[in-house]
């Protein structure tokens, strides 16, 4: 499907991730799904490419593309393999991101360069057992003593978990202070004190990592603090602005890759000896679908390109862009299954899969609910 602002090197890029899909993920996809197991042997051609640090400079270990490039790559994965488009998108719109935004130099250089040469994994640890929404409810907690900071605390449901190397976390300095109290850190795997916990029994992206993390008296250097004291709600919260777009582009591939395969369905198959697709209910199914569709790529693409004018921040786009395509893919997933009637069902078809899937993308990085909140904060004011 063609996007208007698409500049050749975008097109070539898009051509080049939607070949690598085809040939290596296609068939791949639905085991991944069914054993569960995250994908190594694929994120590590992914990483081969250079795509795990698509919109870095080179100086950091990055590609040096920009903000599109990245979601045309997530868009193209998701449309085969959502658990693999999750993996991508929590390394770099949720770990690189924060760190090249608000990292020092050291940092970059430490953390950044080999999370976006694809040497180590990255994920970010903000939801808590009591904190998800309202992230003010954040009750691990950070104490500065000497020249360490002292952490202790749960994180819930982080993508990458216990695969990840290196994980942005926050942790509040001062729990009266609610978001104002909260400041972020980085901490690596292996640091005494910290260990990944359970990981999640979900009922989609069974092939993406989700885990508990913990923190015992664990005991993170002084300058691993990223941004300053108590300024991790503002870090977060920007990039939950690119997360967002992260997550609305998860959805519009997965609703692409489930029209795509209702498109062949409906040519393939027939009900009574006519074609479907000169059923004019199959008809209407794929019409909706293809400007629902189309609609989301809009929003997402133009999120997309403001943040890469860098302009203004992307708050209200990058929410109209999650809120929309989330809540389209739900809907066109279930109504491209049910031209399948009750082989839709089966696992004889990946619509199942794609619904399943889906359903994340109205949940992670904020709820429909909450992007309704952002959205109309952004119109009236707080
Ligand atoms: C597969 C998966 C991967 C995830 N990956 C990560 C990750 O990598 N890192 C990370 O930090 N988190 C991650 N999360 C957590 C995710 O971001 C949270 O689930 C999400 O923010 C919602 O929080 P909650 O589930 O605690 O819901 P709650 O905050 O408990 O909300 C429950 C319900 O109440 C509604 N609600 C809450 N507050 C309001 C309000 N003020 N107004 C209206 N309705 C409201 C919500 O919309 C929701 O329907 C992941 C979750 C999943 C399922």
């Amino acid at each position: 499907m063609k996007f208007a602002e698409f500049t050749d090197r975008h097109k070539a890029f898009r051509d080049e991730v939607r070949g690598f899909a085809k040939k290596e993920l296609l068939d791949e996809s639905t085991q991944i799904d069914r054993k569960g197991e995250f994908p190594w042997h694929i994120i590590n051609k992914i990483k081969e490419r250079g795509w795990l640090g698509v919109p870095f400079p080179e100086k950091y270990g990055g590609l040096g593309l920009d903000a599109t490039s990245y979601i045309i790559l997530v868009e193209e994965i998701a449309r085969v393999c959502a658990s693999t488009a999750i993996m991508i998108a929590a390394h770099v719109s949720l770990a690189c991101q924060p760190i090249y935004a608000n990292g020092t130099e050291e940092q970059k250089e430490k953390y950044l360069v080999p999370l976006s040469r694809g040497e180590k994994i990255g994920s970010f640890g903000l939801t808590e057992p009591n904190a998800g929404s309202d992230a003010g409810g954040t009750e691990t907690t950070a104490k500065l003593i000497g020249d360490k900071w002292l952490i202790n605390g749960t994180k819930r449901f982080i993508t990458n978990g216990h695969v990840a190397d290196v994980i942005v976390f926050t942790a509040s300095q001062d729990r009266e202070k609610k978001t104002h109290g909260i400041s972020a850190f980085i901490v690596e795997k292996g640091t005494k004190g910290f260990e990944a916990g359970k990981e999640e029994d979900k009922m989609g992206l069974r092939g993406s990592i989700t885990s508990e993390l913990h923190f015992e008296d664990c005991e993170l250097p002084k300058e691993n603090l990223l941004g300053k004291e108590y300024e991790g709600f503002k870090v977060f919260m920007e990039t939950l602005d690119g997360g967002r777009i992260s997550i609305g582009v998860l959805a519009l591939g997965i609703a692409q890759g489930a029209l795509d395969y209702g498109i062949e369905y409906a040519r393939e198959y027939s009900l009574n000896g006519k074609p479907l697709y000169k059923y004019q209910w199959v008809q209407k199914i794929i019409a909706d679908a293809a400007t629902e569709i189309m609609a989301a790529r809009h929003l997402i693409y133009h999120a997309a390109n403001l943040k890469d004018r860098g302009e203004k921040r992307v708050t209200e786009e990058g929410a109209m862009a999650k809120l929309y395509a989330s809540e389209v893919s739900t809907r066109v997933c279930s109504k491209i299954q049910s031209i399948l009637g009750k082989d839709g069902l089966t696992k004889k078809y990946p619509l199942e899969r794609f619904l399943r899937d889906t359903k994340l993308m109205e949940i992670g990085e904020g709820t429909s609910e909450i992007q309704r909140l952002v959205i109309s904060r952004q119109i009236f004011g707080r």
